[in-house]
């Protein structure tokens, strides 16, 4: 089968078509500035170059039609026509408590994505309007809806209750959700396969450290923590989001710098993070690690104070589940940073945690960074949430 997957965003989206016989994707690309002045299509087939197109798209139901339109090309499409297409997978930011696997999109379904919608303003609209225009361009096709919340709806009460009002909760379902559920599902199950164990049998933390980064910890096979909250705000210090601050710095900034309750939500949304801990030099840990390395006393600061809280939240995942068998990294900072891993496991000591400084420096697929006395496995485990999409959308389409 050919299974279409479409992430949303507000303003982009990405695209991967992927055979689930082979688990390859068989081309793959991204719409950027849909709705804005100079919008493109990034386009690129299996063992082809990257293409792209700069092409007016005022809204996401022509960036869908110029995607089936590159898909289906005469010159350089990767499939002859779009019944070549068997299902469509979408990803979902927030599916809330009503959803905790991935489902069938029916128009019920849609109905209750809306009712999410509150509580993912910028991207469950965006993720509905995906949905709707892939309606309309393939009517008849299956779509499935994977929530990058779901795979946290195992979390017990204590684990997902802020202290807060009960009333909130009951109101306004004011609780921890967490995201990036699909990668760290991925990546447990992967981690399960690579020890030779059942995930039944394990006690796994997962480091997601990206743009945006969670950590998660995964008790026999199911979530019983993540560092993300209400929102992706929560947690780990991240690329420009802040994480965990203490609330009430929220009130200080806006009486300091006369700023609006939403000023201060783009400052701790978009300026904070590494980026703004280094001095605005750069949210990307390439360049971080660079000036890290030139001695750049800012840098330094910010790449060991991320570093620190990811420690500290494998500390706190290490009580939750009275113990820890394996730790794995991935997405961009922890598949590529050796330098943070480091860090990171310089704090695990106590764990019996033991580092392979050569494994750490390796890149690519699935290692081990742990040296053999290690009592904990470390791993690095690139992540791979497109291909968990497909895999889900096949399972509930076929
Ligand atoms: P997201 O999906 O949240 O945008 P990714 O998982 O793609 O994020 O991670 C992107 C980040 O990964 C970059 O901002 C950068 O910090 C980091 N990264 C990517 N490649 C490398 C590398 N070779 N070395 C260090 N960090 C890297």
């Amino acid at each position: 089968m050919n299974i279409l997957v479409i992430n949303c965003g507000s303003s982009s989206l990405k695209y991967q078509l992927i055979n689930s016989d082979t688990e390859q994707w068989i081309a793959k690309g991204l719409c950027e500035r849909i709705g804005i002045d100079g919008s493109q299509i990034v386009y690129q087939k299996a063992g082809g170059d990257k293409e792209v197109t700069v092409s007016p798209m005022p809204d996401h139901t022509e960036a869908i039609r110029l995607v089936l339109e590159a898909l289906t090309n005469d010159k350089t499409g990767a499939i002859g026509s779009l019944s070549e297409i068997d299902a469509v997978g979408h990803r979902v930011v927030h599916g809330g408590e009503k959803f905790s696997s991935s489902t069938v999109i029916t128009p019920e379904v849609i109905e209750a994505i809306k009712e999410c919608n509150d509580l993912a303003p910028l991207h469950n609209p965006a993720n509905l309007i995906g949905i709707d225009a892939c309606a309309k361009l393939m009517p008849g096709v299956p779509m499935v809806a994977v929530f990058d919340t779901a795979f946290h709806q195992t979390m017990p009460a204590e684990a997902y209750m802020y202290g807060l009002p009960y009333s909130y909760y009951e109101k306004y379902k004011i609780r921890r959700y967490g995201f990036h559920g699909t990668s760290h599902s991925f990546v447990s199950k992967k981690m399960a396969e690579d020890m030779g164990k059942k995930p039944e049998d394990l006690k796994l933390i997962i480091c997601h450290l990206g743009n945006g980064a969670s950590v998660s910890a995964v008790k026999n096979g199911k979530c019983v923590d993540t560092s993300m909250g209400l929102t992706p705000l929560e947690g780990l210090i991240m690329g420009t989001r802040s994480g965990d601050i203490d609330p009430a710095i929220m009130e200080f900034i806006a009486h300091k710098e006369n700023k609006s309750i939403d000023e201060v939500m783009t400052l701790l949304n978009k300026k904070s993070g590494v980026y703004g801990l280094s001095g605005d030099l750069s949210s990307d840990f390439r360049d971080l690690e660079d000036a890290y390395n030139k001695g750049n006393e800012k840098a330094i600061i910010a790449v060991k104070t991320f570093s620190y809280r990811v420690a500290k939240y494998v500390g706190a995942y290490t009580a939750a589940m009275n113990g820890v068998d394996g730790i794995a990294f991935t997405a961009g900072v922890g598949e590529n940073c050796g330098l943070v891993r480091k860090l990171v496991c310089e704090y695990l000591g106590y764990l019996g945690v033991k580092l392979d400084d050569a494994a750490n420096s390796k890149r690519g697929e699935d290692t081990v960074i742990s040296t053999p006395d290690s009592k904990v496995c470390v791993m690095f485990i690139p992540t791979n949430e497109e291909l968990a999409i497909a895999r889900e959308t096949l399972a509930l389409t076929k």
